[in-house]
């Protein structure tokens, strides 16, 4: 038997080590059309590779049907993917909010012990192969490269990513194989990537970095807040905060993110820290009110939104409301959004497969016998923090087990 797996990313090398484990005679082969396997891996984490995390669970999870990972995450979980590294030598270090890396923070070393193992069971590994097309013809299924060569298996997995940061290989192709098949491809937006915002309320901020917290609304309602380093850039915002709230943005308008820059502090609290400075640098003008309290040029953008539009104007003149006005300024200033920037930088694909259309137990289309999805490809994508490696290994690994005991 022949096991084709179309793409060498995250989850099409575990489907490939999964099926060549519990089924050492079938021959299986990865057809990656880049000149390397796992390049993508390369990136993840900051190089680092945050290859999973301690909590991840369906909340993590966004699409259609986000409960279609439930299965795998159950069959292959976080306990499972750390044994599977450390059996293959890479030990995890945790990091914050339940982050797995590998011990050398080397994202290299990931790649490293997964082609090892590839190679030790002898999966087959065919580099430069871009499949154009899977062909069904009485069951059997045929890849199409492009040039024209054809290659023939008993069962496909699909691994090919979404569109995200396609100079690392995933452009977009394994949509256009799937809905050749007949298969649906939700609409598709980039995630997990910088936020582009109404420009005039960060207007000449581009290049500062905050501590802060962001909170995301959708019209009235919260969908999420994360605190950490905050970037305004010159067409909006960026920062593993961002990042993270970008993951429940796709497909909403009229949304919002709200800016405390002293989250530690309650409103009241930074009221009364106003009106002590208003008294200790009675003598200043506004220019210097702000001063080691806030970046200059946000504490100078923050006043004149209060209303207050020379900065020559006296601190020893701050009124009550005034005082007030900025306090709500600091702990909430709302920018709107107004898109996501392109796939290009993103680190994930939302939307993707219709999940419905595919076996959340086994990972085969419910469409076409002996076709096998896994990772990115479908419409799941998580949130930022080694959940979106987590599901790649969850699903690879079902895909690779059911091929070959199906
Ligand atoms: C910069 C960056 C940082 C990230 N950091 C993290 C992180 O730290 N933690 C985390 O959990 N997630 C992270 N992610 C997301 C994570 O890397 C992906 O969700 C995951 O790699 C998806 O795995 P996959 O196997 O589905 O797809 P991919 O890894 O995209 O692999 C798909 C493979 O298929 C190949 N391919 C595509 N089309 C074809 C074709 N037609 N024929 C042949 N081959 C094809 C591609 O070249 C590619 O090698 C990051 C992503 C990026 C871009």
């Amino acid at each position: 038997m022949t096991v084709l797996i179309i793409g060498g990313g995250a989850s099409g090398l575990m489907a490939a080590i999964t099926a060549k484990k519990l089924a050492p005679d079938t021959r299986v082969v990865i057809a990656e059309r880049l000149d390397r396997v796992g390049k993508k891996i390369l990136a993840t984490g900051n190089g680092r590779c945050n290859f999973s995390n301690l909590n991840a669970n369906t909340a993590n999870y966004h699409g259609k049907v986000p409960s279609f990972v439930n299965n795998a995450l159950k069959e292959f979980t976080v306990a499972d993917t750390v044994n599977f590294f450390n059996e293959i030598g890479v030990f995890p270090r945790e990091e914050h909010d339940g982050r797995l890396y590998p011990y050398s923070l080397q994202a290299s070393a990931v790649l490293d012990a997964l082609r090892q193992k590839c190679d030790m069971l002898g999966v087959e590994t065919l580099t430069g192969k871009n499949v154009k097309e899977i062909t069904v013809k009485k069951g059997a299924l045929k890849a199409v490269f492009e040039g024209g060569e054809r290659m023939s298996a008993d069962r496909v997995i699909l691994a090919a990513g979404g569109c995200a940061s396609p100079s690392l290989g995933s452009d977009g192709s394994g949509f256009e194989i799937l809905k050749k098949l007949g298969h649906t491809v939700t609409q598709l937006s980039p995630a997990l990537v910088q936020v582009k915002t109404d420009t005039k309320p960060i207007k000449g901020l581009s290049g500062i970095k905050i501590e802060g917290t962001a909170t995301l609304i959708w019209g009235e309602k919260v969908l999420g807040s994360d605190s950490g380093e905050i970037l305004f850039t010159d067409y909006g915002l960026s920062g593993p905060p961002i990042f993270q709230l970008s993951a429940k943005m796709p497909f909403k308008n009229d949304l919002t993110i709200a800016l405390d820059f002293m989250s530690e502090y309650s409103l009241r609290q930074v009221y009364e820290v106003l009106e002590g400075r208003k008294k200790a640098l009675s003598g200043l003008t506004m220019e210097g009110f702000f001063n080691g309290l806030l970046n200059k040029r946000l504490g100078n953008l923050i006043a004149r939104a209060a209303g207050i539009e020379k900065l020559s104007f006296k601190v020893s003149e701050l009124d009550r409301d005034m005082l007030w006005s900025l306090a709500r300024l600091i702990k909430e200033y709302k920018i709107n959004v107004t898109g996501l920037n392109g796939f290009k930088n993103a680190q994930v694909t939302a939307g993707g497969a219709l999940t419905d259309q595919f076996s959340q137990y086994t990972m085969q289309s419910k469409f076409i016998e002996n076709l096998y999805c896994c990772g990115e490809i479908f419409d799941i994508h998580g949130d930022c923090g080694g959940y979106n490696l987590q599901w790649a290994w969850s699903s690879g690994y079902l895909a690779g087990k059911n091929a070959v005991q199906q």
